[in-house]
């Protein structure tokens, strides 16, 4: 089922997701509608919070590169890890981020919680990721690459964290009209919604 992806201004995008403790039907079901929904919008991740849940649970995809300039990079892990077509889509339940030594490059982000808004955004090149999968198994991966950065990018969003808080300030100011904006209609989307329950 595609589910209705929240917006900037949706107190949900702020809440810190709780860990997942029960790998059952409903868990896969959640993972399952996530996936159809990022296929839907064209996104190349997508947090719980951006489907109304407050889990720690994310999907990412990226083997449908957008017309992304950068979209075309070779998604290659480490030499250890096996190709991407065998993982994806990749569904991270209690993900843990660490950042690994090695440089920070800035990149223009964008997400499926605001539309038409993109920015650059800091983050370290090297991550190492833990996770579990739908069934509770525990797994590690590291990337250099631009699946460490959507990684990074949606297990923020699972800790209530937006790339705008990662965006510098003569960003922000750039972009604080779409801002606004983005946050009125949330306002009169959240104001409809009250009304019709
Ligand atoms: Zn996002």
């Amino acid at each position: 089922m595609i589910l209705r992806v929240t917006k900037y201004g949706e107190p949900i995008l702020l809440k810190k997701g709780v860990p997942v403790k029960y790998f059952n039907k409903e868990l896969e079901q959640l993972a399952n509608d996530m996936i159809e929904t990022m296929y839907a919008n064209e996104g190349v991740g997508l947090a719980a919070q951006q489907v109304d849940q407050g889990k720690m649970i994310c999907v990412v995809d990226l083997r449908f590169p957008s017309d992304d300039e950068n979209a075309d990079e070779p998604f290659t892990f480490d030499d250890k890890s096996p190709p991407l077509e065998l993982i994806m889509p990749l569904i991270l339940v209690n993900p843990k981020v660490t950042a690994l030594p090695g440089e920070s490059s800035i990149y223009e982000e964008g997400c499926l919680s605001f539309p038409e808004i993109k920015g650059g955004v800091i983050r370290p090149n090297n991550v190492e990721v833990k996770f579990q999968d739908l069934k509770g198994g525990y797994h590690k991966i590291q990337s250099s690459r631009f699946l460490g950065r959507v990684i990074q990018h949606e297990v923020d969003h699972l800790h209530g964290i937006l790339f705008i808080d990662r965006m510098d300030k003569k960003t922000i100011d750039a972009l604080t009209p779409e801002l606004k904006k983005l946050k009125r209609q949330s306002r009169r989307f959240l104001n409809q919604k009250r009304k019709t329950l």
